[in-house]
C-alpha cells in the first residue's frame, strides 16, 4: 500500500535534513509532524505539525505515530527502543532493526563484514586488555573510536604507537570501542541508496567528500574515480541496502586506495550531507527519493544531470562580521545556489547551510563552489 499525497509523514529529528525532507515532502502536497526537542528546530519551521519533546520519549514518540501515516527519520541514534514501540502504531522507515547496526560501529562492520563487504580491519575494544592486544594484532597507525555516538570526527584518536594505548582508552571513555586498521586512502567517498518497501532500488552516484577538521567541506559529484571504482562503489551501495533490508535511504561512507579498493567506514539510514547536491543536480533529490521510498511509491532515477559540488557553510564561514556579506555578489554568480537551515545560532563547527554550484567538469564545479563560498564569507583573495 502506497501513501499517497495528503498522507502524514513523521520525522525523527527535527535538523537540516528532516527541514530538506519536509520541504520536498509538503511541494507534493504530504504533511509533515517532526519530533524534535528544540522550540525553533530547522524542520519544525517549515513543518506542519511539531510534537516537541527529547528524541528518547517514549510518549511523545507514540503520539508522533498515532498523528502519522508512516515514520522516518533524520537523526539515526533515536533510541531503538523507543522506535520498536512506535513500529507498534506506525511503519517506521528505516526500522530499528537498521537502526541498532547504524548506531554501533561494531556492530555495524560486522554487519558489513558477513555481507562480504570489505572494512579496515577492526576490534572491538572493551578493555585495556583488549586494546593491546588488538594494537598487537593490527598494529599503528590506527584508529580508536567510541563505538556509539561519535560524529563529525569527535569520538576518535589516531595510535601512532601502542604507548599511547592507556591514555588514549581512558580519554574515549573506558570501554564500548572499536580499533581500526588506519587506511591509507586516495580519497573518501560516498553513495546513498534508496529501496522501497516492494524490494525496489536505487543508488545515487559516488561523489568525492573532503572533510576539514574531521567535517565535511565540499562534496563533488562525480567522484573523480575510474568507471569501475563507480560501478563498484554503487554495487557496495546496492547490496548494502537490500542486505540490511532498508525500507528508506542508506548513505555509505568509503576509503579509496591508492589501487582503487574500497573499504566501507560507515553507515547511515538517512540523507546525508554529501547527497545535498542531488537538489539541483541530479532528477531527483535524495530528500525526495526518501519521502518516495518511505510511502512506497516508484523510486527516481536517481541520475546526475550535471556535475556539481557542494560546500558546506559552518558558523565560522557565518559568525564573522562579515559572515554573508558577500551574498549578493555570490547569488550573482552563475549556477550556483543557497541552503539556508534557519539556525539563529552561528557556533564554530555548526552546519547552517550549504552552496552548490554547477558546471560542465566535477573540477570546474569545484572551484565555483569554492569561490561561491569565499564571496559569500567575505574571504575572498581575488575580489
Ligand atoms: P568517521 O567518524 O568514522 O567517519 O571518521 C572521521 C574521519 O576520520 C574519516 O572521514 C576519515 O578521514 C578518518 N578516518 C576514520 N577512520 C579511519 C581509518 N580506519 N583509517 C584512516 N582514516 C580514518
Amino acid at each position: 500500500m502506497a501513501f499517497l499525497p495528503g498522507s502524514t509523514i513523521g520525522v525523527i529529528g527535527g535538523g537540516q535534513l528532516g527541514r530538506m525532507l519536509a520541504l520536498e515532502a509538503r511541494r507534493m502536497d504530504y504533511r509533515v509532524l517532526v519530533l524534535d526537542p528544540g522550540e525553533d528546530a530547522p524542520a519544525a519551521q517549515v513543518a506542519d505539525g511539531h510534537v516537541r519533546a527529547p528524541l528518547d520519549d517514549v510518549d511523545a514518540a507514540r503520539e508522533l505515530a498515532r498523528r502519522s501515516d508512516v515514520i522516518t527519520l533524520e537523526w539515526e541514534n533515536a533510541d531503538a527502543a523507543m522506535v520498536r514501540a512506535v513500529e507498534e502504531i506506525a511503519p517506521v522507515r528505516p526500522g530499528a532493526h537498521v537502526l541498532e547496526i547504524a548506531q554501533h560501529r561494531v556492530r555495524e562492520k560486522d554487519a558489513v563484514s558477513r555481507l562480504g563487504i570489505p572494512t579496515a580491519p577492526y576490534r572491538a575494544v572493551d578493555s585495556l586488555g583488549d586494546l593491546e592486544r588488538a594494537l598487537a594484532e593490527l598494529g599503528t597507525p590506527a584508529v580508536l573510536k567510541t563505538a556509539r555516538g561519535g560524529y563529525d570526527g569527535k569520538g576518535q584518536r589516531v595510535l601512532r604507537d601502542a604507548s599511547e594505548a592507556a591514555e588514549a582508552f581512558q580519554e574515549l571513555g573506558g570501554g564500548e570501542l572499536i580499533l581500526e586498521g588506519f587506511v591509507d586512502f586516495r580519497l573518501e567517498a560516498s553513495v546513498v541508496c534508496a529501496r522501497g518497501p516492494d524490494g525496489e532500488v536505487a543508488a545515487f552516484p559516488v561523489v568525492e567528500n573532503i572533510h576539514e577538521r574531521g567535517i565535511l567541506d565540499f562534496t563533488i559529484a562525480p567522484a573523480r574515480v575510474t568507471e569501475a571504482v563507480a560501478r563498484r562503489a554503487r554495487e557496495i551501495g546496492e547490496a548494502l541496502v537490500e542486505g540490511l533490508d532498508v525500507v528508506g535511504l542508506l548513505a555509505v561512507e568509503l576509503f579509496v586506495g591508492h589501487d582503487g579498493a574500497l573499504f566501507v567506514n560507515e553507515l547511515a539510514p538517512r540523507p546525508h550531507n554529501s547527497g545535498h547536491y542531488t537538489w539541483e543536480a541530479c532528477s531527483v533529490s535524495q530528500f525526495e527519493q526518501q519521502l518516495r521510498a518511505v510511502c512506497g511509491l516508484p523510486l527516481g532515477r536517481a541520475e546526475l544531470l550535471r556535475p556539481a559540488c557542494m560546500a558546506n557553510l559552518l558558523g565560522e564561514h557565518l559568525s564573522t562580521p562579515s559572515g554573508l556579506s558577500g551574498l549578493i555578489e555570490t547569488l550573482a554568480l552563475p549556477l550556483v545556489s543557497l541552503h539556508l537551515y534557519g539556525k539563529r545560532e552561528a557556533r564554530r563547527g555548526r552546519k547552517m547551510g550549504h552552496l552548490t554550484a554547477l558546471a560542465d567538469t566535477p573540477d570546474e564545479a569545484f572551484r565555483r563552489a569554492e569561490r561561491a563560498r569565499d564571496l559569500l564569507c567575505g574571504t575572498d583573495s581575488r575580489a
